[in-house]
Parts: C-alpha cells; structure tokens; sequence
C-alpha cells in the first residue's frame, strides 16, 4: 500500500516539475512515507529522521514525515525532531504537493478519501491498484484502523478507467490492494460486490492477470470463491491471513472466525478451485500465548500446509487493544519465531519442490540487473521464477521448472 501511494505521489510531484535524485543528499525536498505496524518499523524511521538533522543544517530540505507513523505520533515528532518541517497523515498524504506550499505544519485530521486516478508514464508489468483504504475490523493488536480510519471503497467505475489506463501503459497484471477487500464497496450505496468488480476488470482487454489482497476470512464469501473458479484472468493464489492457530488466541484478536470455521473455508476453497496457492499472515507470540498453544499453531500450519508464510513476532502497539495484555518475554518470542520459520520453510520448499518438472506459464516482470542473463516472472500461482535468458518484461512464456527453494523456483524457457 505504501509502495503504491508512495508511487502516485511521485507521480503527482513530476506533473508539477519535480524531478527524482538518487540521494538524499542532493534533494531540495524529502518526503518520508512511514509505517508503523510493528515497532521495528518506527524505530528504524526515527533513525532516518535523526540522520536528517545533519542535512536539513547543511542543505536546508524541506523534510516531511508522511503515513502511518506520522499520524500514530503526530506532535511528538515535531518535538523530538524539530527541524521537521511537515507532518502529514494519510489522509492527506496526496495533497503533499499543495502542502508543500502552504505554511502549516501538522496535517493529521481523518477526512473523507478523494480519489483521483494517477497513473504512470509507464506502468509496471505488474502494477498495484489502490481499491480501498482503511479497515473496519479492530483486530486487538493492529494500529491500521486507527492510523488509516474507517474502509472507504474507490468508485468501480474509477477502478476500471485506472485498470484501462495502466494495461495502456503496458501493465499485464493487476494487484488490487485493500486492507479488507472482501468488504469492497459496502460503504458506497449501490456499489457492486468485489465479486462483481473482478467480473468487470476480467473484461478488461489486454489484461492477462489479476491478483488482489487482503483477504478476510470471515468475509471470504461464496460468490467470491466462485468468481475466483470461473474466471479465466483471475490468478490461482489466495493471501488469507489467519494471525493465529489457537481458538483461545483468535477469540483474544478478534478475528471473527475459529480454527475449525478457517480450516472450512480452506477444504471449500481447494475444492472449487484445485492447484491454488495459500498464503498467510501470522503472528508468533501473542500476549499470553502458552507453549502447548504454540505447538499447536505448529501443528495447524502442518496441516493446512500453506505455500508461504508471512510471520511476525507480536509486537506492542500502544493504541491497539492487545497492549493492555502483558507482552511475552523477548527470547520466548523470538525462540518461538525460529522454530516457526524452521517449519514452515520446510513446507514451503517441500510444495515447491513437488512442482519440479511441471510447466508453468510464467509472466515476465523484470529483467535482473545484477544478472542481465537472466529474467524474473511469476507463475499464476505467484511464485517466483527465474530463467536464464533475457526476456522482455511483460511476455509470458512456458517454463519447466528445474529446481526450487523455499521462495524461488528455476525453470528452463520450453
Ligand atoms: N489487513 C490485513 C489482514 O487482515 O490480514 C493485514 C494488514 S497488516 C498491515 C499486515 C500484517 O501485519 C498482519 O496480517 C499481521 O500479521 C501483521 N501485524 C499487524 N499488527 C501487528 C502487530 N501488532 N504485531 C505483529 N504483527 C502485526
Ligand atoms: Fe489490521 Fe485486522 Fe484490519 Fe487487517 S483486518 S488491517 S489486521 S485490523
């Protein structure tokens, strides 16, 4: 999301004149896009400003504290990092070009999204597309709705003019970003379903793939699932993040679903569509998780046996529910994360190495710059592939693969 937003505003700032630099050194204005999911992500954004110091005395930027981090501590950076000239939040984070000219300094107030379609001179092969912004789901430990606001869907019909406008730049593929897609639409009166927008964007000609994330579970509708089935341009990989594998423990997150619900929808979803790809979100180390909860959060990422695993060590959000609960010690978590990732890539490699000698249509995203022999795709199921050729980003090509790690898989171009 943040890559994205990060992506218009340039977008917008180049229309006005602006031009990119490759330092910070030689920048007349720096423009910081935060996160603050998790508190290494802070910690190591407070450790870019404090470096900035040095330059705003040098070279006299302007320095503004964008997203998620600057609406969470708003005043605070200002005082810590005085020499900050503008603090911006994300509602009003693609208004930073008229706030470069205005003499305010805090712009942190929750308004309504105005959406504008910005599109790129050239579009990515695979290029992200903002469908929503916020969430309404307060899940204990998550500071997005409280940084992002309440859901507000982008109009379909601009969905599908900006779809349009980036297969005319040269995108392929499609990645429909949203904390919350499931939800899609159900904040504009007569809106269409998601369901109902990947209908219309599969009509989209010149597209050849499309991808979307996050998925909520308990949103995760029939409807969707069979549009998922049915049509030809919508990829066989579903992000369905399940944070947790103890009942106790997804009660305590407010997730809205059980382990026995999730695991429903899972057998339903490979049913409909055979051959997908799952991916997940979890967090190892909630507050008050016991070891026989964690080894049982092992044996159900065994059992569900998902293609990838985001992990994350709990981590303390000041604003969100989860920190009135007494946070685990340091080295249990971290123990604990290891032994996590120890399995799960074993699962990984393992369901990777099973598709060694299938053919796999793989759409070309990049050429490697460090090795320009060779070439980066995804196949439909989104994972990574690398071929020893130079190969036109945007062609999609038929691969046998060789070989497979975890995360990558070799192929050789049939
Ligand atoms: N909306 C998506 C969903 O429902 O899964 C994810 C959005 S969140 C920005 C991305 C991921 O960060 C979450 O899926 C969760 O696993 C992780 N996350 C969020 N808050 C966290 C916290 N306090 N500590 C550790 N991980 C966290
Ligand atoms: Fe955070 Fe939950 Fe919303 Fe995802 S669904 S953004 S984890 S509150």
């Amino acid at each position: 999301m943040n890559e994205k937003q990060t992506e218009e505003l340039s977008s917008l700032l180049k229309m006005r004149g602006d031009i990119e630099v490759d330092s910070p050194e030689s920048a007349d204005i720096i423009i910081l896009n935060t996160c603050s999911v998790r508190r290494r992500a802070e910690v190591r954004i407070e450790g870019r400003i404090g470096e900035f110091k040095r330059l705003k005395e040098k070279n006299n930027p302007i320095i503004v504290v964008a997203g998620c981090y600057a609406q969470a501590h708003r005043e605070k950076i200002l005082e810590r990092f005085p020499y900050v000239d503008k603090v911006v939040g994300p509602f009003d984070f693609m208004n930073i070009p008229e706030l470069l000219n205005d003499s305010g300094k805090l712009y942190t107030d929750e308004k309504r999204t105005d959406w504008k379609i910005i599109l790129p001179e050239r579009a990515k092969v695979s290029s992200f597309v903002r469908i929503m912004e916020g969430c309404n789901n307060f899940c204990s430990y998550c500071i997005v709705p409280y940084v992002r606001g309440r859901e507000r869907s982008k109009p379909s019909s601009m969905v599908i003019e900006e779809v349009a406008g980036l297969v005319e730049r040269g995108a392929k593929e499609v990645v429909l970003l949203g904390q919350n897609v499931n939800s899609y639409g159900k904040d504009i009166p007569g809106e269409v379903s998601f369901a109902q927008l990947l209908y219309k964007l599969n009509d989209v000609e010149g597209l050849e793939r499309i991808r979307f994330t996050t998925s909520h579970p308990k949103d995760m509708s029939d409807e969707l699932i069979e549009a998922m089935a049915e049509l030809p341009k919508v990829c066989e990989h579903l992000h369905l993040p399940v944070q947790g594998g103890n009942d106790r423990i997804l009660k305590l997150m407010n997730r809205g679903y059980t382990k026995a619900q999730y695991r429903a929808l899972v057998d339903k979803i490979r049913d409909k569509i055979p051959g997908i790809a799952l991916t997940t979100d979890i967090i190892v180390g909630y507050p008050t998780e016991t070891e026989e909860e964690f080894q049982e959060l092992l044996e159900f990422i065994r059992e569900i046996r998902f293609d990838q695993v985001y992990s994350a060590i709990f981590s303390r959000r000041p604003m969100a529910k989860a920190s009135e609960l007494p946070d685990l010690p340091y080295e249990i978590k971290q123990k604990r994360y290891e032994i996590f990732n120890q399995v799960q890539n074993e699962i990984s490699r393992e369901i990777n190495e099973k598709l060694i000698g299938t053919i796999q249509d793989v759409l070309i995203e990049e050429v490697k710059t460090k090795f320009p022999d060779q070439s980066k795709g995804r196949t439909r199921t989104n994972k990574v592939v690398v071929v020893e050729k130079k190969i036109p980003p945007g062609e999609i090509i038929m691969v046998k693969i060789m070989d497979a790690t975890e995360y990558t898989l070799k192929g050789e171009i049939l």
